[in-house]
């Protein structure tokens, strides 16, 4: 099985997919592409909450024309969702997108996929190729049944080989599905089978609650194995939710060096503040924070401090105030009404030493 590092690099505008243990999160806009206003300032929600790629659906040639625009507004790389028309792939092209999804295989005659991979190859734009369970070719369909994960497997191959024989190899594939076995056995396969960086998502996972357990899942298992170069969490929510989402579960595994975690207590009967408002604020505040801050908030003093002595700084409750802590450390009393304030300037100082140093 390759993993990620081992996986081929492949360019997308100044962002490298593959070859390192980086993972780069990825979202998709949930605007008409040809509202550029609209489409850009989604992008710039996306930019800040920590997206590195985004991708927006190419469904016309309108669409395929704001791309021109969106891209002098914005900063990260712009990928386009493009089912089928190779016309509108080559319109994407010209117009300074970073990478196009499109399966060769369904692009129709030899010639027109000829024009797409000379187009990409003339401006270094990368091809995804995305197998979707739910869009399977019918000959593979009859093939197995029903889609299973050498199905999916056989079809990213088919796609590959046709790129292959246009000595085109800056390829990324997904093999997406709703069904989370299903998916995680594909991806699986996919990395023994070839070395092209893969794109991790569960297709369709639902809303922002059950959408990230299953996501979690589903992904959790695959980084955990060292497989998946990029993620995107398909949710029914706003993208944003997308984002934060895919930190969360990265942090999990160490693959975000520049992200900050909260520890928070489960409660008990020792509890002696409204934690939960702290925790949630808190967690809010450090959501788009670039340092690897590690915050912790408990419910009492008791083990509080101690066990989460390896949090950079932390509250405990106690009887109508907070006890501030550093490394396991009682530094200062605060009354319970600024406590949320004031570990939020003990925060900021603490990120602006790590930016500093
Ligand atoms: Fe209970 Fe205190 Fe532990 Fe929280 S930190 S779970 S309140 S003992």
């Amino acid at each position: 099985m390759y993993h990620r590092k081992q996986t081929r690099p492949v360019k997308v505008g100044n962002v490298t997919i593959g070859g390192s243990d980086e993972i780069v999160i990825q979202s998709m806009t949930t605007t008409k592409t040809a509202d550029v206003k609209a489409t850009v300032e989604q992008i710039h929600r996306l930019e800040e909450a920590g997206c590195q790629i985004v991708r927006v659906t190419v469904n016309n040639m309108e669409a395929a024309e704001a791309i021109k625009e969106i891209k002098k507004q914005i900063q990260i790389p712009l990928v386009s969702d493009i089912h089928f028309d190779y016309k509108l792939a080559i319109k994407a092209i010209e117009n300074g997108i970073d990478k196009v999804r499109i399966n060769p295989g369904n692009i129709g005659k030899r010639e027109k996929v000829q024009e797409v991979v000379k187009a990409c190859k003339e401006r270094g734009v990368p091809i995804r190729i995305g197998v979707n369970a739910g869009s399977l070719e019918k000959h593979l369909l009859e093939k197995y049944g029903y889609p299973t994960a050498d199905a999916m497997v056989e079809s990213a191959l088919h796609h590959i080989q046709i790129l292959e024989d246009l000595d085109f190899h800056d390829i990324i594939v997904s093999l997406k599905a709703s069904d989370v076995p299903l998916a995680i056995s594909a991806y699986m396969k996919a990395a023994s089978a070839f070395a092209y960086p893969l794109h991790l998502g569960i297709t369709e996972a639902g809303t922002l609650f059950s959408g990230t357990i299953k996501s979690a899942a589903g992904l959790g298992a695959l980084l955990a194995q060292g497989i998946g170069s990029t993620i995107r969490i398909s949710l029914s929510a706003d993208p944003v939710e997308e984002i934060k989402v895919c930190r969360e579960l990265l942090k999990t595994f160490g693959l975000v060096s520049n992200a900050a975690t909260l520890i928070s207590c489960p409660t008990c009967g020792r509890i002696e503040i409204d934690l939960f408002s702290v925790a949630n604020e808190i967690e809010d505040y450090i959501a788009g924070l670039k340092a690897p801050i590690k915050v912790a908030v408990l419910g009492c003093a008791v083990n509080g401090p101690g066990e989460a002595r390896e949090a950079d700084i932390g509250i405990a409750g106690a009887r109508g105030e907070g006890l501030l802590f550093r490394h396991g450390e009682i530094v200062r009393k605060i009354p319970e009404e600024n406590l949320v304030e004031e570990l939020k300037k003990e925060i900021d100082a603490l990120a602006e030493e790590y930016h500093r140093t």
